[in-house]
């Protein structure tokens, strides 16, 4: 489904990926870990085509066509959905206006029917109750004085809403409180766990894969996938840190 092949890519002229490869099929979900500084969410910005990260080796296919050469929104509307370790707040724009308009266009790039104000309406009850999220919170301005916790909620609605074939999600479990983190990570399951989908789920703690099993654990060291293991990696990970895992034996 996504197919990255020595993959390089720089910011401002100094190399951050460096020859990355990482293989998703439909139907796994696949865990990111690694070090501070080595390149997780460069690789998190270049899948989704953030204007500065230029790409100067490699490719990337998702299903079967050329990620790279398609701009940020072509991305989004064939099913590429990225979430961030800090989500923007957009004063004037409530959720509810935001999140529709974000669907309606993904789904006038793919040549489907908007959703009228009262199935949208439907759609987003149905999502915000899956991750217990307060209707009035969608009503709000977009992130604008939600705490932690809310904006990742938040996030994981937008996702239910967009229904993705893909998500990328950058630390999405960073400062999160344990009750929180159950919700997202339930979440990601119930919106992500299908046979048809796959995930990247980048993360500096295991934890959050207690509640979202990864089929893959890789750790990205120096912008490039340096071991590659099951969920017992994380585990392993936790109880020694990165220095000890990623010795040679
Ligand atoms: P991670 O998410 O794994 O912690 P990042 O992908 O955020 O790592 O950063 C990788 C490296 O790129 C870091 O060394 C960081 O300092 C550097 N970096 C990030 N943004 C820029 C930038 N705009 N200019 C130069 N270096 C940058
Ligand atoms: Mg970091
Ligand atoms: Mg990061």
């Amino acid at each position: 489904m996504l197919k990255i092949e020595n993959l390089s890519a720089e910011i401002d002229g100094k190399q951050i990926l460096n020859g990355l490869s990482l293989e998703v099929n439909a139907g796994e979900i696949h865990a990111i870990m690694g070090p501070n500084g080595a390149g997780k969410s460069t690789l998190a910005y270049v899948l989704g085509g953030r204007p500065g990260y230029e790409v100067t080796g490699g490719s990337v296919q998702f299903d079967g066509k050329d990620l790279l050469d398609m701009d940020p929104h072509e991305r989004a509307a064939a099913g590429m959905f990225l979430g961030f370790q800090y989500p923007v707040e957009i004063p004037g724009v409530s959720n509810v206006q935001f999140l529709r308009e974000a669907l309606n266009s993904q789904r006038k790039a793919r040549e489907e029917e908007p959703l009228s104000g009262g199935e949208f309406l439907k759609l987003a009850k149905e999502k915000a109750a899956l991750l217990k999220l307060d209707m009035e919170m969608l009503k709000r301005n977009v992130n604008v004085g939600f705490s932690g916790g809310e904006k990742k909620r938040n996030e994981m609605v937008q996702m239910g809403i967009l229904d993705p074939a893909f998500a990328v999600l950058d630390e999405t479990d960073s400062g999160l409180d344990i009750d929180a983190l159950k919700v997202v990570g339930e979440g990601i399951n119930a919106i992500m766990r299908q046979p048809e989908k796959g995930v990247l789920l980048i993360t500096h703690y295991q934890r959050l894969l207690d509640y979202v099993q990864p089929d893959f654990v890789h750790i990205l060291a120096n912008g490039r996938i340096v071991k590659t293991g099951d969920a017992d990696l994380a585990r392993q990970l936790e109880a020694e840190g990165y220095d000890a895992v990623m010795e040679p034996a």
